[in-house]
């Protein structure tokens, strides 16, 4: 059987991750890491190219997995790439996502590729099943729960507070919430009902931990409208307690189909590692990719337009027969 040449753009934590699902996956393999770093500084035991000479590899990778940052690296990564090849990304800046599908669109147009934007977990298969769900209750509300995980950027927001060595934030899901709208209950929460954060945080000597609390409990946008929690903690500790991604969620659609006759439809992830996890999802997406552009298919799509068979390597009479 021909394998799906893969190849990895940007070697962080979500590169590693794909390094190790393709590995996994037997009908795919991996051309090599392409990074703007000089390759030889990058530890891996698969081929690792400069970024800038990927268009040498024209006719050789079937789809590039793309792990640059949200922020940044794909806002300008993702078109530059889609004009030469079919991709795969986890661009997840939700308020940005129509705008970056437009620009992914006409690359991928003027390169006759195809590209899928924002897979992952969410977006990703979180999306996916807050539309499945919604589609199944028509009448009924959808809530998204996250954690406990690890949110790194609110973690890069601590580091940034003069006195911060180093810092970890957890996001932890308020779970009385979560009881109250899975018993029917008609709720408003605000974001403070839904979920808490609890911060470890690693002080310089001598620095003033009270004025680090205070800038970070009263942060806009990341922690004013959160009850949130500071624990500070030696260099030591963070290192050995709090350095593990882990990350997971829940979606729950809460429906009626009759009067009275209440339906609950939970979706729950709980992740040793997030970048790992992300990553495999990745993958998955990129053998469906392959698939839908030997079909003809070009332009930007997202999880919603993926026929669910198409990730699978399983043949479809052996889905059939096996997981139907
Ligand atoms: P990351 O580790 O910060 O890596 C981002 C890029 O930074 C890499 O591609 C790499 O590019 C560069 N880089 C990494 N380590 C470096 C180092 N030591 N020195 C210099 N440059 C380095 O980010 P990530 O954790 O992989 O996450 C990537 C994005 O995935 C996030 O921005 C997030 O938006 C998204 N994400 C989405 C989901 C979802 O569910 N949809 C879940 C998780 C993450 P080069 O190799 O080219 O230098």
């Amino acid at each position: 059987m021909e394998k799906i040449k893969v190849a990895i753009v940007g070697y962080g934590n979500l590169g590693k991750g794909a390094e190790k699902a393709i590995n996994l996956a037997e009908d795919m393999e991996l051309v090599g890491i392409f990074t703007r770093r000089e390759p030889k500084t990058i530890e891996s035991q698969s081929k690792v190219y400069s970024l800038e000479n990927i268009l040498d590899f024209k006719g050789e990778i079937d789809v590039c997995i793309l792990c640059g940052g949200s922020a940044t690296d794909l806002r300008s990564q993702g078109p530059e790439i889609a004009r030469h090849f079919n991709t795969v990304d986890s661009f997840d800046t939700h308020a940005k996502i129509p705008e970056y599908f437009n620009d992914i669109d006409l690359a991928a147009k003027e390169g006759n590729n195809l590209s899928i934007i924002s897979t992952g977990w969410d977006p990703g298969i979180f999306s996916m099943n807050r539309l499945l769900a919604q589609s199944i209750l028509p009448q009924g509300e959808t809530h998204t729960f996250w954690g406990e995980g690890v949110s790194q950027g609110h973690s890069d927001a601590i580091r940034r507070i003069d006195g911060v060595i180093d810092a970890t934030q957890y996001t932890v899901p308020i779970e009385e919430s979560i009881e109250r709208i899975k018993a029917g209950e008609k709720v408003n929460f605000t974001p403070r009902d839904k979920h808490k954060r609890i911060c470890y945080v690693v002080a310089e000597d001598g620095a003033d931990k009270e004025e680090i609390e205070f800038k970070i409990i009263t942060m806009p946008d990341y922690f004013v409208d959160y009850n949130t929690t500071v624990h500070f903690i030696s260099e030591e500790e963070l290192k050995k307690n709090h350095k593990k991604m882990v990350h997971g969620g829940r979606v729950l659609r809460i429906g009626e189909t009759s009067q009275a006759t209440k339906q609950v439809y939970e979706f729950k992830l709980d992740l040793d590692s997030n970048p790992e996890f992300t990553s495999s999802i990745n993958v998955a997406f990129a053998r469906a990719v392959y698939k839908m552009r030997q079909e003809g298919k070009i332009g930007a799509i997202t999880v919603f337009d993926v026929p669910i068979s198409y990730l699978s390597n399983l043949t479809a009479e052996e889905q059939r027969a096996k997981l139907l």
